[in-house]
């Protein structure tokens, strides 16, 4: 199997291909037909495996195929990350993946002033990158509105879940519109992950690598 034989938006294509991206990983060859497909995703995955990709080409993708919209757009997808190294990391993933394409994404994590990531989001958003205390303090002052948001990808939940999240990701959640697309990793699924994984996945596809 390779990139070429999956139905991707031609400007990602051309990005994987100069970056002599052949093969996707087993965890992008399960996850990128479905993600694109709308299907939500539950995958057991450690860094390294190729996970970044295989949720950031289906929203690439997404936004690729969206209708254009009126300026000062509130985000209409959604990336949480437990730390703001990681979040940088994602950030890097979808403009090198995305070099082809007009979008706008957004970077929020703490540790550093608000001024400039309230400035980006001010902007108008495709794709908001975000570790969970941040989120809810701009969401807090009215900086981040998440009415509009249809892809949702939780990373590294089992280390959101260690580092003591669970009470700003469920008011994340709940700001949430129901009617969206999901897709949740994590390294390990110990009970509690799945329990949450179960009340924010629908019908989900698993994947195990
Ligand atoms: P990740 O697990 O998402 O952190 O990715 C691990 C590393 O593998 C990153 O440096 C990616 O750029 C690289 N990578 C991911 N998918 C592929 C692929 N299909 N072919 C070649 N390199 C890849």
């Amino acid at each position: 199997k390779t990139f070429e034989s999956i139905d991707l938006y031609a400007p990602l294509q051309r990005a994987l291909a100069e970056q002599e991206y052949v093969n996707p990983t087993p965890i992008q060859a399960q996850s990128i037909p479905a993600g694109v497909a709308g299907q939500d995703i539950l995958g057991c995955a450690q860094t390294g495996t190729g996970k970044t990709a295989a949720f950031a080409l289906p929203i690439l993708d997404f936004l690729g195929h969206e209708k254009p919209r009126a300026a000062a757009k509130r985000p209409t997808t959604l990336v949480l990350a437990p730390t703001r190294e990681l979040a940088i990391q994602i950030g890097d993933s979808f403009r090198r993946y995305g070099k082809h394409m007009k979008f706008h994404s957004a970077l929020v994590y703490g540790g550093v002033g608000q001024a400039g990531q309230v400035n980006s989001l001010r902007r108008g958003v495709d794709v908001l990158i975000a570790t969970p205390g941040r989120l809810i303090d701009l969401m807090d002052q009215g900086h981040v509105d998440l009415r509009d948001v249809q892809i949702f990808v939780l990373d590294e939940a089992d280390r959101m879940l260690d580092m003591g999240f669970l009470p700003a990701l469920k008011k994340i959640i709940a700001a949430l519109p129901e009617q969206r697309q999901s897709m949740f990793f994590s390294a390990t699924l110990a009970p509690k992950i799945r329990e949450l994984a179960n009340s924010l996945l629908f019908n989900p596809v698993s994947i195990n690598v």
